[in-house]
């Protein structure tokens, strides 16, 4: 990356964020803000931020993000939250002339259920979001909308992407609430012995990805000043199942998996198609699983 390039990551103090500020050596022009820094539900402070840093590429990494229980329990937030954050950071960037923006969605914006997976991303309005997170996933689809909408009419050049879910060992390991299923396994195994218990019925699938990853991609759609926007997720597509057995296998420890709570299992699976990510990265290789949860594990 070109030293002399400004960048704004939102959401700095976030999982991905310090991933990308591993990978940022000193040296680069690179502005963290998190939300001690900018509230950005606050139109008037991000206006402040936007116009006070004027970067070449803004990286929104913010929003509010928790598991599955948190999104049951507090839909409202979780709607509210994530459209005033994406809608104030999207609209001061195209009014303070800001050349790129890239804002990251999620792979719960695709429908609950289609016809054909892995999903593409011109599936994204072929129903509604799963239930469990139905306001989470419309909020994030709403940005796709709006950054889509400004290109169309104000002829910006901004971007998202897709990721799936992700995990890393700089998760939030304290507050439960925020929780990732990856990071809330490896504590369970950690803090319990003989046996691990789990929600749902252990049967949906999931396409998982070390967080560091994602980081790469984006530095990378920097760098190349990449302006399509794409999923962002491995081939595999594990069941809950599985991939609780390989992280078992891969820090050596025996327990019998009870799952218990089966109305808890969220979306039965949402793989999306990587076809789009490979064509733009075809050297790019994911972080093994197995290998990277034992980085995970010991970082808990
Ligand atoms: P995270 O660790 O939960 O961090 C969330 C970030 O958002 C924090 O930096 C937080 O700042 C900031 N934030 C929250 N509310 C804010 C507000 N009102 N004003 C300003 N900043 C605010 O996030 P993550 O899990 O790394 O996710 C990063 C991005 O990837 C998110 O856009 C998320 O939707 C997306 N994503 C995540 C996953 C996943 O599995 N984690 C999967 C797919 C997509 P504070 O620290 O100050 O609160």
């Amino acid at each position: 990356m070109k030293k002399d390039k400004s960048i704004l990551i939102t959401g700095g103090s976030s999982m991905v964020g310090k991933h990308m500020k591993e990978l940022l050596s000193p040296g680069y022009n690179v502005t963290y803000v998190d939300s001690s820094y900018c509230d950005l539900t606050d139109p008037k402070g991000v206006r402040w931020l936007i116009s006070s840093y004027e970067p070449d590429h803004v990286i929104h990494l913010a929003a509010k993000v928790g598991g599955i229980q948190d999104n049951i329990k507090k839909p409202a937030e979780y709607f509210v939250d994530n459209i005033l954050m994406n809608t104030n950071v999207v609209k001061a960037c195209q009014e303070y002339n800001i050349k790129r923006f890239t804002g990251i969605l999620s792979t719960c914006i695709y429908p609950d259920v289609v016809d054909t997976y892995p999903m593409k991303e011109e599936d994204m309005f072929k129903g509604p979001p799963t239930p469990t997170n139905f306001s989470y996933g419309y909020a994030k689809r709403a940005m796709a909308v709006q950054i889509d909408a400004h290109n169309k009419q104000y002829g910006t050049k901004y971007n998202y992407l897709i990721p799936c879910n992700l995990y890393g060992e700089h998760d939030n390991f304290n507050d439960d609430t925020k929780a990732h299923f990856i990071t809330a396994l490896l504590k369970k195994i950690k803090n319990s012995n003989g046996q691990l218990k789990l929600l749902g019925t252990g049967t949906p699938l999931r396409q998982f990805m070390y967080a560091g990853d994602l980081a790469k991609i984006i530095l990378e759609v920097v760098n190349r000043d990449i302006t399509e926007s794409f999923n962002v997720a491995p081939d595999w597509n594990y069941s809950i199942n599985e991939m609780a057995e390989k992280v078992l296998h891969v820090i050596d420890k025996k327990m019998d998996i009870v799952y218990t709570n089966p109305e808890l299992d969220g979306q039965y699976r949402k793989d999306v198609s990587n076809d789009k990510l490979k064509k733009l990265f075809p050297t790019f290789k994911f972080t093994n699983f197995e290998n990277s949860i034992k980085k995970v594990y010991n970082a808990i």
